[in-house]
């Protein structure tokens, strides 16, 4: 079972790398961003309650997060294995999913952080503001706030990681087909390790 954790800023090309590393690994995608939306669309208790933090930039309560992430895990037994892209995002979702992930016997193959510069991460969200709809990627200062949320929050997560040597960093910044290549040639020397 090969469960990665597709890691790095907002913009840095998780959402697209993970749509491809799925039909080559043939993995289940959790994207929790994705699913916040939909909550949203749907009006759903959920989507009222990330609503009020989408809007900002800011994280999502863990607590609620969690939930949300196990019930899909849970509702996907017979998956050969994750993608997780844009979670975990703080060092207590890092904790709950490697709990959930013991509990079903499987653990985390590797962390890839995608790595790219911060003025590239503002020119890309905001030029995937002009379709994407999401009001996230339109504003410069929520685009700001994401990201410092990142360094912050989220940068301790591959540091978790990295303590059991599991963390490794792809340069995010070339074509869409050369990323997918780093990342394939990282997972492949990770996975044949095992
Ligand atoms: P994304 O699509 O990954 O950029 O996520 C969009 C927004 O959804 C974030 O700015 C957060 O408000 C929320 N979100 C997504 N994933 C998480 C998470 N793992 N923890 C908390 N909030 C999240």
């Amino acid at each position: 079972m090969i469960n990665l954790i597709l890691f790095g800023p907002p913009g840095s090309g998780k959402g697209t790398q993970a749509d491809r590393l799925v039909k080559k690994y043939n993995l289940h995608h959790i994207s929790t961003g994705d699913l916040f939306r939909k909550a949203i669309k749907n009006k759903t208790d959920l989507g009222k309650e990330a609503l009020k933090y989408l809007d900002k930039g800011e994280l999502v309560p863990d607590s609620v997060t969690v939930g949300m992430l196990r019930k899909e895990v849970e509702a996907n037994p017979k998956a050969k294995g994750f993608i997780f892209d844009g979670f975990p995002r703080t060092y207590n979702q890092a904790q709950a999913l490697d709990n959930l992930l013991n509990e079903l016997d499987t653990e985390i193959t590797c962390l890839i952080e995608l790595r790219v510069a911060d003025e590239e991460l503002t020119k890309r969200l905001l030029e995937r503001g002009k379709t994407s709809g999401r009001s996230d990627d339109q504003d410069t200062s929520i685009i700001a706030n994401r990201i410092e949320v990142y360094k912050s929050e989220t940068i301790p997560v591959a540091l978790y990681y990295a303590t059991s040597r599991k963390a490794y960093i792809v340069d995010g910044v070339g074509s869409i087909d050369e990323i997918t290549e780093r990342l394939i040639d990282r997972i492949d020397i990770q996975s044949n390790s095992k």
